[in-house]
């Protein structure tokens, strides 16, 4: 084969890799790619590596955006199977009505980056949109001002690229106003919606006593005209509120003619200028109208939502689509709430939206956890209506069986204390990259006589240890005083002397890193050869899974990201 071909291979697995995994890859991974679908370059494996490593800086030199589309552009098949594990895993029950393909929409509200909750909606109905085929629609819901964060619009996108959804098309409702109204004016000379310009507490009232309220009686002209004084500016906030006509004598007294769409002034919307909002009732059922959106799949909490936009379908003769709702699923153990986190920020409790103490998309990132963990994890959970409560357990069960065959391993050191070992010569011990992927290589640690050792595992009861790796060390004590001594290679002698294995550094060749959990920081050393997977998650041996956040003149932050 020719060396194009070859670098072509490498190219498009590099670029595969990064679409699949949102980063740019390790040489290793991409070479092991093209290693087990070519075995015929096995003999060439030098040059491989090589060439691996150009491709995957032509793939660092492409935006993200463009991955995808040179991906899908030049090999769609590569591009399909990121997602064909998830298509063969049919872990969610059927939809009916769903065998033609479906239409679904996502539909956050712009007010903060999108959580582990909004995970759920978004892939249950992207995987059903990839399960059926069909349009799978992302719409910004932000047509109440007070709860919109201008700069929500490009993180909840960069959390949607970061999940990796289908989204075949965005829509922005702020952007959709005239539709509403359009809409609105069609339902009011249907005498499905009138102009109520009562005062709210009296038309609460008139509500709990399931009595109409003066405006309800109007004509359609006389309504049309109150409609059109809302949107002049004629009546300002408060003044009137467009309700729609439902059943006086509801059992519940929030589905009784309520309301939507209302004036509202201030704050000002930051992207349009507005003076009529329509309410979130009414720009839902209008857009899964207009879009055609056939299912709808969303949690508990929008039941009530549900038997109040079925009103607007029937005054309208509209097909209402199918739905589900899923369970209210608590998540514990993090910061949800928007407001809160919005002030931590402020107040610099937290660091930022990726603080991990927080339970958005990017704390996970940052922490680690894979896009396709919490793919995995939200699919596992399914569509049941049972109350649950989300298991970390099970994101961290889903992010290990990404990460652990890929992850590189080092020695972290927790509080170190330093040991000069008597006796020993120096030594250099080469320890596995990867133990059950040899073909990743080695990692040398050179011993010249002083070493690095967990603080918290040299204590007086302990008389040998054995350095992973290396050798075993006798500890003589006097009182709190250790001394260290050669005692030898033979891992059965250690294993009978029941010598714990432990992790060390050589004391001439290490680097501060400070190891960043939920609870706080540990700080300690570990291999240099960590600052080289900036980004990445590896394995801190025997201390779990970490990824290497920054590093800098002062050392290696990590985080901490599972057991
Ligand atoms: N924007 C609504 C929300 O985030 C979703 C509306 C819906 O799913 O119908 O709660």
């Amino acid at each position: 084969m020719a060396g194009e071909d070859l670098r072509d291979i490498l190219f498009l697995c590099a670029l595969q890799n990064a679409v699949k995994h949102g980063g740019v890859p390790q040489a290793g991974a991409v070479v092991g790619m093209v290693m087990s679908a070519h075995p015929e370059f096995r003999p060439r494996a030098k040059e491989v590596a090589a060439l691996a490593k150009e491709a995957i800086s032509a793939v660092a030199a492409i935006s993200s955006d463009n991955r995808v589309a040179q991906l899908q552009a030049r090999a769609p098949e590569m591009y399909d199977a990121i997602y064909a594990k998830h298509e063969h895993r049919k872990v969610l029950p059927d939809l009916e009505f769903a065998e033609q393909g479906v239409v679904m929409r996502f539909a956050p509200n712009p007010s903060g980056p999108l959580h582990i909750g909004h995970a759920r909606a978004a892939v249950l109905n992207d995987a059903y949109v990839k399960q059926y085929g069909g349009r799978y629609i992302l719409r910004i819901e932000d047509t109440d001002p007070k709860r919109v964060d201008p700069d929500a619009y490009e993180l909840v996108k960069e959390d949607i690229a970061w999940m990796g959804l289908g989204i075949t098309e965005t829509v922005t409702q702020s952007e959709r106003l005239p539709l509403y109204y359009n809409l609105c004016r069609q339902l009011i000379e249907k005498g499905g919606a009138y102009v109520c310009t009562c005062d709210n507490e009296h038309f609460k009232e008139l509500k709990q006593a399931k009595t109409a309220c003066p405006c309800r009686d109007k004509s359609v002209g006389q309504n049309l005209s109150l409609w059109e004084k809302m949107l002049d500016h004629t009546f300002k906030e408060g003044e009137a509120t467009v309700r729609i006509k439902t059943d006086l004598l509801h059992p519940d007294p929030a589905m009784r003619d309520f309301p939507a769409f209302r004036i509202l002034d201030s704050p000002p919307h930051p992207k349009v200028q507005a003076h009529v909002y329509p309410l979130m009732n009414f720009s839902v059922v209008a857009d899964d109208h207009l879009l055609g959106v056939t299912h709808v799949i969303r949690g508990k909490d929008h039941i009530a939502n549900t038997r109040r936009q079925r009103y607007i379908y029937d005054h309208f003769g509209w097909k209402v689509p199918v739905y589900r709702h899923y369970g209210r699923m608590g998540i514990e153990g993090v910061v949800l709430s928007t407001s809160q986190m919005r002030r931590g920020i402020n107040e610099g409790t937290y660091t930022g939206w990726d603080d991990i103490r927080l339970g958005t998309l990017r704390a996970l990132a940052r922490r680690g956890i894979s896009p396709d963990a919490v793919r995995n994890a939200v699919l596992a959970i399914g569509i049941g209506d049972t109350d649950i409560s989300f298991s970390w357990d099970n994101l961290y069960a889903e992010n290990k069986k990404i990460v652990d065959p890929v992850a590189n391993r080092y020695f972290f050191v927790p509080d170190p204390v330093t040991a000069q070992v008597a006796g020993a010569q120096p030594h250099t011990a080469h320890a596995m990259l990867h133990p059950g992927d040899p073909s990743a290589g080695t990692r040398t640690l050179a011993f010249e006589g002083t070493v690095l050792l967990p603080g918290r595992e040299i204590t007086p009861e302990v008389t040998m240890v054995r350095l992973k790796d290396l050798f075993n060390v006798k500890i003589a004590w006097n009182g709190n005083i250790p001394t260290f001594s050669y005692a030898g290679e033979s891992l059965p002698e250690a294993r009978a002397a029941k010598a714990p294995i432990i992790q060390w550094l050589p004391a001439q060749d290490s680097v501060n890193c400070t190891l960043l959990t939920q609870e706080g920081g540990i700080s300690g050393a570990c291999e240099p050869a960590v600052k080289q997977e900036l980004g990445r998650v590896v394995q801190f041996e025997r201390v779990g899974f970490v990824k290497i956040d920054t590093v800098g003149n002062d050392g290696v932050k990590a985080y901490f990201t599972h057991k």
